[in-house]
């Protein structure tokens, strides 16, 4: 059991995000709370406190913090980090969404995964918005084709699109483009906002934010 002021601290951290984005947005925003590189202690406080919808950016410290959790009722997993081919299948047999698609690869091995194991959870497509070297997501030229291809070929819901701005750059014009791509192919889902730009990307129409350290506290380095 967490103790008694961890719980509260969370909950409090919850609360307090739940009105910021309350304060800004008026349509439904679903918190993500991103639990990579957090204590299980953390992770209990937050289902103590009623959260059910959580990110982890790795398949495999996923399965170690969510494997023997599946059966909790109502909980969503999010993938939200880096999707290698040869991870496909265990990430569709744990994750209801997967966020991070960005190659045709990925498309097709996910695909095949989702046929095997019979589940199909959702997916959006990361999109390199600022043309980042070193950085996941397709380019936004890429994005009428990877659309097409994902549409045509995976048997789950393409939903919407995800994005992590430069790190060097406001947010606002990044989160503004996102949007727009968004609408131009009739997705309605954008994915955009962390702990330190989730209220400006719900007033620039996110419908989920990704949370870690504005609501679990900071992460252990590794
Ligand atoms: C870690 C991570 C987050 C959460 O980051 P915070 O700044 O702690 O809120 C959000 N999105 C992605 C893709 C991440 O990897």
């Amino acid at each position: 059991m967490p103790s008694t002021a961890l719980a509260d601290t969370i909950a409090a951290n919850r609360a307090s995000i739940q009105s910021s984005i309350g304060a800004v947005a008026d349509h439904p925003v679903e918190l993500i709370a991103v639990s990579k590189r957090q204590p299980d202690e953390r992770i209990e406080a937050a289902l103590e406190c009623g959260h059910r919808i959580f990110g982890e950016n790795r398949v495999q410290e996923a399965q170690e913090h969510w494997g023997g959790r599946r059966d909790i009722e109502g909980l969503t997993l999010h993938l939200i980090g880096p999707l290698q081919s040869n991870k496909s299948e265990d990430a569709v047999a744990l994750f209801d969404v997967i966020q991070t698609v960005d190659r045709p690869k990925i498309v097709r091995t996910l695909a095949q995964a989702a046929e095997k194991i019979g589940r199909t959870p959702d997916v959006f497509i990361q999109v390199n918005t600022g043309q980042e070297p070193q950085k996941a997501g397709v380019l936004p030229s890429g994005l009428a084709d990877l659309v097409a291809l994902t549409r045509d070929t995976y048997p789950g819901r393409l939903v919407g699109l995800m994005c992590i701005p430069p790190v060097d750059e406001p947010a606002g014009p990044h989160f503004a483009l996102l949007s727009k791509l968004a609408a131009r192919h009739g997705l309605e889902k954008l994915s955009m906002g962390m702990s330190a730009d989730y209220a400006l990307a719900a007033s620039f129409g996110a419908t989920h934010v990704r949370v870690g350290s504005a609501f679990f506290g900071e992460r252990e380095s590794d």
